[in-house]
């Protein structure tokens, strides 16, 4: 590999384009505008998401002269690590710095030969479901389409892995970080776009899952752009109770976001893929047998998955986990009602990184002996 002598660095920073959040249209595009050609495009995809390369006087394919002038206009930043953590569970976590102040969380969930990444997507939400602390949080801002697919950048680098490996790193990334995905509808359109791009990440679509609480225009628009897997998360089977645990039901009730649902699932071209309705049980609040009943009936003619998330516990939440034995209670109604049921197991307990904690080890460091956790912890199954 040839490298430019760093003396052709410009020293000011400027306003320079940031390369690592650009779609492949969108690159092609920026080549034609600075009077290059588009193939120039496929080359720095790769370097910057099959490689791993940053420094652009590296891309040695690029010819010097672009090089220096692409080293005036661009740049490739990747977000800043805060700070890493290893759980004695395989799972790893990082804080990330954003512009502007702030932190975001980015967590890889190992399991089997599968790894999870689980990404951000905003700052902090504006959405204020009752149970979540990122809600708790309110809305910074919105991540930009770098700081969202950086966040798969940066682990596939913190292992050292960038090469034909890396998809061993990354092979599954939800978006179920902080932030509601789809109130950051370009952003995150355009990072899931690089995700599935075979120039950059080349996950199959199955294998990316965007989660809402249902923003039914924005799921309604995501319908005729992306192809990824679905996740919505209900948590109640009457408007009554969600009104109260995700405020935004108000202004969508249920059978509005289950039609919503039903049409992006039939705007897919593989007709057998169903969605996931992710129902996090909170002792007492929506975990007994009778809620159970009455999410059978809800979705008796609603093709899904169901996936149990026991509500993880963080500082003046005011809510409790449910036991072991209601867990397995509501999941038995479920499963005998002809339902694909998992368990969402806790990971990464002893560094916090379990749903809807994500921002309790920042804003709070004393949430960890306040904690009661169900002793029985639940047997079963998947992330994500
Ligand atoms: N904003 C999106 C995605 C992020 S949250 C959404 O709401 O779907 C990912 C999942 O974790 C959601 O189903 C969310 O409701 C759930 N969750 C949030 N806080 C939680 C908590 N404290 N315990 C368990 N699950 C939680
Ligand atoms: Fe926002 Fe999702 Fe948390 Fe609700 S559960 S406040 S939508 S991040």
């Amino acid at each position: 590999m040839t490298t430019l002598p760093l003396a052709d660095t410009p020293a000011a920073p400027g306003n320079r384009v940031n390369l690592l959040g650009l779609t492949r249209m969108q690159m092609e595009q920026f080549f034609l505008d600075i009077g290059e050609k588009k193939f120039r495009a496929q080359q720095v995809l790769k370097w910057i998401h099959h490689a791993g390369v940053t420094r652009i006087e590296d891309m040695s394919n690029l010819g010097r002269a672009l090089r220096v002038k692409l080293l005036e206009i661009a740049e490739v930043r990747p977000p800043e690590i805060a700070s890493q953590q290893d759980s004695s569970d395989g799972t790893r976590k990082w804080a990330i710095r954003v512009e502007g102040g702030g932190l975001v969380e980015t967590v890889l969930i190992p399991a089997g030969n599968r790894a999870t990444l689980c990404v951000s997507s905003q700052v902090g939400c504006s959405l204020d479901c009752s149970f979540c602390s990122t809600g708790k949080q309110g809305f910074q801002r919105d991540l930009t389409a770098a700081e969202i697919i950086g966040q798969v950048w940066l682990a596939i680098k913190s292992y050292d892995a960038f090469g034909p490996g890396r998809n061993r790193v990354v092979s599954n990334v939800v978006m179920m970080g902080m932030g509601e995905p789809l109130l950051n509808f370009d952003n995150v359109v355009a990072a899931m776009d690089l995700m599935l791009e075979d120039l950059a990440y080349g996950l199959s679509k199955r294998r990316v899952t965007l989660s809402t609480s249902g923003v039914v225009p924005a799921l309604d628009r995501l319908a005729g752009v992306s192809e990824v897997s679905l996740a919505v998360s209900l948590h109640a089977p009457n408007d009554e109770l969600r009104n109260q645990l995700v405020p935004i039901n108000r202004k969508y009730p249920i059978a509005v976001l289950l039609e919503s649902c039903r049409n992006y699932m039939a705007a897919q071209s593989d007709k057998s893929r169903v969605p996931t309705i992710e129902y996090t049980l909170i002792s007492g609040v929506n975990d007994r047998v009778e809620h159970a009943r009455e999410l059978v009936e809800l979705l008796r003619d609603f093709p899904c998955k169901v996936n149990l998330i026991p509500f993880n516990t963080f500082a003046q939440s005011g809510y409790r986990r449910p036991s072991g034995n209601a867990v397995q209670r509501f999941w038995q109604v479920l499963v005998d009602a002809g339902y694909i049921v998992t368990v969402r197991t806790t990971r990464g307990d002893d560094i916090d990184a379990a749903c809807g904690q994500l921002v309790g080890q920042v804003v709070d460091r004393t949430r960890r002996s306040e904690r009661h956790r169900a002793a029985d912890d639940t047997q079963i199954i998947s992330v994500g």
